[in-house]
């Protein structure tokens, strides 16, 4: 099978030929039909992750198929599951026993720690694979196990009555959140990049209420603010157009140090927080979710050859939505 793997620190990932894994015990082998590119995947590029074992397959947004299965497990060839970044965790520690198995200090993660989807083939562990609809095509699908769910938890960190959000970066989770968040009521103020047209042509064009630079203020303040950029200095900036008890969560897994600010940006019961991978709890209650609305990703599609093209574009920022490696035989859709 081909795989793109990342062999050192700053790569660029190596079309490689491999042997078709063997599914160990709790283990389904998937033919990946899709695997969406994340930011962190450019973490994991640039060694900006701890402790990264080389060689690696990137890859955490995974959509495939059952191929087989391994000793334990009972699905059927040809189920349709995803795979998201959280891939094992060890379900005897404190956090796993209160459903907060995202905080596991033993959890591994897909394409980090674990091969991902950036193959024809991938093993995962199917007790954290979600069923997949087929209403989705793949392509559409994929963005959905790492830009949908971490965007879906950081909005669930936001509070209640949630009226105005804000949402700094302006990428492929802040286009599926804000989709959420329009659905459920709550108006959209998207903070870009100084002079970037193109996110705030997209921001508008998905309904934001108000569309403008990260270094400007709405003349209302915010019930919340979701950052996405890795870009610390939005802390500050985040705080200052919230209200009085409002929160700012940092959705990243990776974000450059924070400038010193004034304690009187917090003061006021603001709070700050960052949201760390997901439980599976947040999978179904998102998936359920995405059954019932319609979440349209915007996705720009690659074959999984061209990997290191769509992580440079996600780099430079020329992208529109989320990008997609697509493999050879289901190329067609989308
Ligand atoms: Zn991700
Ligand atoms: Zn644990």
């Amino acid at each position: 099978m081909k795989v793109m793997v990342l062999e050192k620190r700053g790569g660029p990932l190596q079309a490689r030929e491999r042997p078709i894994p063997v599914p160990g015990p709790g283990q389904v082998l998937l033919k990946v039909e899709a695997c969406a590119v994340c930011r962190t995947d450019l973490h994991l590029l640039d060694g900006e992750l701890p402790e990264i074992h080389y060689p690696i397959v990137p890859g955490h947004e995974i959509i495939g198929h059952v191929a087989s299965c391994g000793p334990g497990v009972m699905l059927e060839n040809g189920m349709r599951l995803g795979v998201p970044w959280l891939g094992y965790s060890c379900g005897e520690c404190w956090y796993c026993l209160h459903e907060q198995e995202n905080l596991c200090d033993r959890a591994r993660f897909t394409g980090y720690q674990i091969d991902g989807g950036f193959a024809e083939y991938t093993l995962a562990d199917h007790r954290f694979c979600f069923p997949i609809s087929s209403d989705y095509s793949a392509a559409e699908a994929a963005p959905l196990m790492c830009a949908g769910l971490i965007g879906y938890r950081s909005l669930s960190m936001c509070g209640n009555d949630l009226q105005r959000l804000g949402i700094y970066g302006f990428g492929a989770a802040a286009h599926i959140v804000a989709q959420v968040a329009l659905w459920q009521g709550i108006a959209l103020y998207a903070f870009t990049r100084p002079g970037d047209e193109r996110a705030q042509l997209f921001a508008h064009h998905l309904g934001a209420t108000w569309v403008g630079s990260s270094n400007q203020l709405p003349d209302v303040p915010l019930d919340a603010a979701i950052i996405f950029a890795p870009v610390g200095d939005l802390v500050p900036a985040a705080l200052r157009a919230v209200r009085k008890g409002g929160s700012v969560v940092c959705g990243g897994i990776h974000m450059s140090d924070i400038p010193s600010f004034p304690y009187a940006l917090l003061w006021g019961e603001r709070q700050l927080r960052s949201v760390a991978n997901l439980t599976r709890k947040d999978g179904e209650k998102f998936l359920e979710l995405a059954s019932n609305t319609t979440i349209h990703t915007q996705v720009e599609c690659y074959p999984l050859h061209a990997a290191n093209e769509a992580l440079t574009n996600l780099r430079e920022g020329k992208l529109t939505g989320a990008a997609v490696l697509v493999m050879a035989e289901v190329n067609s859709q989308d």
